[in-house]
């Protein structure tokens, strides 16, 4: 299957995918089965007493619902260079560390061929999608890609995030290359050891080539916003590189200082007219279309934690269309976006029923039987009842259950997402947030979603002022008695007192969920505090996590933090420049 992304053949994929989703349920049964057959030697799989059965309904009965934690022992084994087959029949060589924004530190996922194709498989089938739709000329990509340390574990394994682990594969480039998406970056600007350095040089290839230029892209949309934030920073140094052909001191990376000399050459007509362009723009409005006229699109992971940038992101892009990328964790992927037209707010993912075998736990129903239980459900939790891919049903929100081909079964992956439609008989779903509750402190329950849509309201009060918040983050401060939450916000410029306290309100009123509203009303939650926090500190906390051994291209700012995120509370406190108690009850 990998080789033939060289020649892509959009129709071709199209009627793949067409085939695997109208037959999602067989698809689904015959990828458990291969799944098990594969790695049915493996020892958890044997401890399970599944002797051999590959159906559906014994993989259900022996196999329980596992969490990362649950694995962590076995994963633990694999890491310290164990190579018996303990998860899978063959040996895992690699391991990825998820983005570990939840937890406040990374954790350890295996990483295989299988995982790889998938990746691809993926890739090709939104690709075929999005190109039917925006076809691409020939050119280049502008990709803020940027690949993590890479390093061994003490029993050998390569280690690194998942991205980097698809980036430094040997089929990566091949694959991107039939899908038109060469970027226009050298290997050693992707690789850098530095990410602001990397960040520089891959602004500074996308205006060498900006005639070339197609799409514009990174993993998540943060990235992407964060380097058009940075561009505003440094324009005028790039502009200095081109003019002169002369590469800014700030790059001292030996390896990128010598691949982006090769690329840099004196180009003043190409300096004059940039920085004309960037001298005429109003507030940087539209400068993605000004720099890259030829570019079609701009493409990333736009959806949930994704979603409070793309109003500053749609702000540079002008008119240009944003594309949201497709769903998938560290654990393996789960659906493709193959409803490109729509735009990112409505953006949802087809389920591809052969890179694994998935199950859903309705969420509601389990609420409503806890409801019916009464006194008892405090005490006897339910059990969760997932069904079948093909079992969901639209308007209904689910928990994601994952097995892999890669070691996981029937892994909670921990993310809610909503069943929008079915396409053929695949379903077709949003990611509407993490599944743990962000905020909560007694009746109160408030999730990552739920903070966005307050802060989006707040936020408009700062429009007004032409201000807008750089990034968000929160935490329940239990200090005080009673209890309240606190929402740290970095903003764009400096905003009033009256407008803070108005925002500070705004913030406290939005959160509608009811056991709140009622905490609130007798004071059993004290008032909503906003601590407004110097510029910069949201890269200080990315440097954080890319410290842990986190990459840039996978980085989701932390939307609570909480007593296990310690030193991330640390930087949010200590950059506090004001701080507001609301009044709204
Ligand atoms: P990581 O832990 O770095 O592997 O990130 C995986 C997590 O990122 C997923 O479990 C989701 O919570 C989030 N994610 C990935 N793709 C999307 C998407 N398309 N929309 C929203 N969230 C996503």
């Amino acid at each position: 299957m990998l080789e033939k992304m060289e020649e892509f053949d959009q129709e071709k994929v199209i009627e793949e995918f067409e085939a695997l989703t109208k037959d999602a349920e067989r698809v689904q049964r015959e990828t458990l089965k291969k799944i098990i057959e594969e790695n049915g030697s493996a020892e958890y799989l044997q401890s399970l007493g599944l002797n051999g059965r590959t159906d559906i309904e014994s993989f259900r009965a022996c196999v329980p619902l596992v969490t990362h934690q649950d694995l962590e022992p076995y994963i633990r084994r694999i890491v310290d260079g164990n190579s018996s087959p303990i998860l899978t029949g063959k040996p895992i060589t690699t391991i990825s560390l998820s983005s570990g924004t939840t937890q406040g530190k990374p954790k350890y996922i295996p990483f295989n061929d299988e995982l790889m194709e998938n990746t691809l498989q993926i890739y090709r089938t939104s690709f075929a999608f999005r190109n039917r739709e925006f076809p691409l000329g020939n050119g280049r990509a502008l990709q803020f890609l940027y690949s993590s340390k890479q390093f061994k574990t003490n029993g050998g394994l390569a280690a690194g995030t998942a991205t980097t682990n698809v980036f430094r594969n040997s089929m990566f480039k091949k694959a991107m290359k039939a899908i038109q998406s060469i970027s226009c970056s050298p290997d050693e600007v992707i690789f850098g050891s530095d990410f602001h350095q990397s960040l520089y040089c891959h602004l500074l290839c996308g205006l060498i080539f900006r005639d070339e230029v197609q799409f514009i892209s990174s993993t998540f949309a943060h990235s992407i916003l964060y380097a058009f934030r940075t561009f505003e920073q440094v324009w005028e140094e790039l502009c200095n590189d081109i003019r002169t052909g002369v590469l800014s001191s700030r790059i001292n990376v030996l390896s990128t200082r010598t691949a982006m000399s090769k690329l840099l050459k004196p180009n003043p007509e190409l300096a004059d007219l940039i920085y004309k362009k960037c001298s005429s723009l109003s507030n940087w409005y539209g400068l993605i279309p000004e720099l890259f006229p030829n570019a079609k699109y701009i493409y990333g992971i736009m959806t949930g934690s994704m979603e409070p940038y793309l109003k500053k992101l749609r702000h540079y892009a002008g008119g240009l269309p944003l594309l949201s990328a497709d769903y998938g964790a560290s654990e393996g992927w789960i659906g493709a976006n193959v409803n490109p037209k729509l735009p990112p707010e409505l953006a949802t993912y087809a389920v591809l029923p052969n890179i694994g075998y998935f199950e859903f736990i309705p969420l509601r129903e389990n609420i409503e039987d806890q409801d019916h239980n009464n006194m008892e459900s405090s005490f006897l939790r339910m059990e969760p009842k997932p069904v079948g891919l093909t079992e969901v049903k639209i308007g209904e929100e689910y928990e994601v259950i994952v097995t892999n081909f890669a070691g996981l079964y029937r892994y909670s992956l921990g993310d809610v997402v909503k069943v929008i439609g079915f396409h053929n008989s695949t379903p077709e779903i949003k990611f509407v947030c993490r599944r743990n509750l962000l905020l909560t402190i007694n009746i109160d329950k408030n999730t990552e979603k739920d903070l966005q849509l307050s802060v989006e309201e707040a936020g408009k009060l700062l429009s007004e002022e032409k201000l807008d918040v750089v990034d968000f983050s929160s935490h329940v401060d239990l200090s005080t008695d009673p209890g309240h939450y606190v929402i740290f916000w970095e903003i764009s410029g400096e905003a009033s007192q009256e407008v803070l306290k108005e925002c500070c309100n705004c913030l406290d009123k939005s959160f509608v969920d009811a056991g709140y509203v009622s905490s609130r009303k007798v004071n059993s939650i004290g008032a909503l505090e906003l601590r407004v926090v110097r510029r910069g500190t949201f890269q200080e906390i990315l440097d954080h996590y890319l410290g842990l051994g986190s990459a840039v291209s996978q980085f989701k700012t932390p939307r609570c933090v909480g007593p296990t995120n310690n030193l991330v509370l640390q930087i949010l406190c200590a950059n506090v420049v004001k701080s507001y108690f609301s009044t709204a009850f």
